[in-house]
């Protein structure tokens, strides 16, 4: 979600109204055994926007500072909006380590699978090949650096798919987490290659634990994104690897958000970005805003490494 801060609470620094920004759905505790140290994700107490709490399917609401990412002026709204999910393919890309020269596999097309794709291609991926059974989305991941694309419904991808790197996966993308997919990526999956589980699961899958034993697979997980991530995130978007219009497939507005959940259940569609008007009040404060930061709207945005504003120049 992307939006512009109307309004900050007292003692808040660093956001300022009329900044544009993106908020990390990850609204965690901070104060548990795993936030202490910095490890906020598996926060025993974690809450996310727009599911556990208030999100963008509202005019506006609020949500701690501390989870606000300032975005450049020059990025549209459209890109802004990607970036939280690009931050969370950023993400598991990272999570796998180092991906230089590696044969990458991407079960799973959708606005995860196709973010995954640009993410591996710009972290040194040799060859990704994608299956997903929509003719349009394998094209966007052609577009998007894939070298090959399946589809599973006709024929069994998976030959298809080793095809390309000339053989099994050094690691593979888990971007869809059903139980076809997942068996999918263990088939594509080199011995000890990785499976990274990066599509959200909708209940559980069996697993074969014989095969991921003898063929010595490393099954693992990635959720969400930490800062960093979001500041390569930035980086790529800025950098033009992201071209918006491959990933957002229709707007539509607010009122028309049980139409959207409706398209987007039905797999036409990758992205459905929600645009919603601005209430009176909060238009107020953003006009505001701007007034005083008028003139540096072409000035490029610094980020600390916390991915808060600290100067422009
Ligand atoms: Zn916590």
């Amino acid at each position: 979600m992307a939006g512009v801060v109307g309004k900050t609470g007292h003692g808040v620094t660093g956001l300022e109204a009329g900044m544009r920004v993106i908020l990390g759905p990850d609204l965690y505790c901070g104060q548990c055994g795993y936030c202490r140290p910095g490890r906020y994700i598996p926060c025993q107490r974690l809450r996310v926007a727009g599911c556990q709490a208030t999100g963008a399917t509202a005019d506006a609401f609020t949500a701690p500072a501390g989870r606000f990412h300032a975005v450049p002026d020059s990025m549209t709204d459209a890109q802004a909006a990607l970036l939280e999910p690009l931050s969370t393919a950023v993400h598991a890309v990272r999570m796998v380590g180092q991906l230089a020269g590696a044969a990458v596999a991407v079960p799973g097309g959708g606005t995860i699978g196709l973010l995954t794709v640009t993410a591996a291609v710009r972290a040194g991926a040799r060859a990704v090949a994608v299956s997903d059974p929509r003719d349009g989305k394998r094209q966007r991941a052609l577009r998007l650096g894939a070298a090959s694309c399946a589809g599973p419904l006709t024929a069994d991808p998976v030959p298809a798919m080793r095809e390309t790197p000339g053989g099994h996966a050094d690691v593979t993308f888990d971007c869809v987490s059903s139980q076809a997919s997942t068996a999918q990526a263990i088939r594509l999956a080199e011995n000890g290659g990785t499976v990274m589980v990066t599509g959200v699961a909708a209940g559980d899958v069996t697993i074969p634990l014989p095969v991921i034993q003898h063929r010595q697979i490393r099954l693992a997980g990635s959720a969400i994104d930490v800062r960093q991530e979001v500041l390569r995130a930035i980086e790529l978007m800025a950098d033009g690897a992201v071209p918006a219009g491959e990933l957002v497939t229709a707007t539509l507005t607010l009122t028309e958000g049980a139409q959207a959940f409706k398209q987007a259940a039905s797999g036409h569609d990758v992205k459905i970005h929600l645009v919603t008007a601005c209430p009176a009040a909060a238009r107020a404060a953003i006009d505001q805003g701007r007034a005083t930061r008028r003139g540096r709207d072409r000035e490029d945005i610094r980020l600390n490494g916390a991915g808060r504003l600290i100067s422009r120049r």
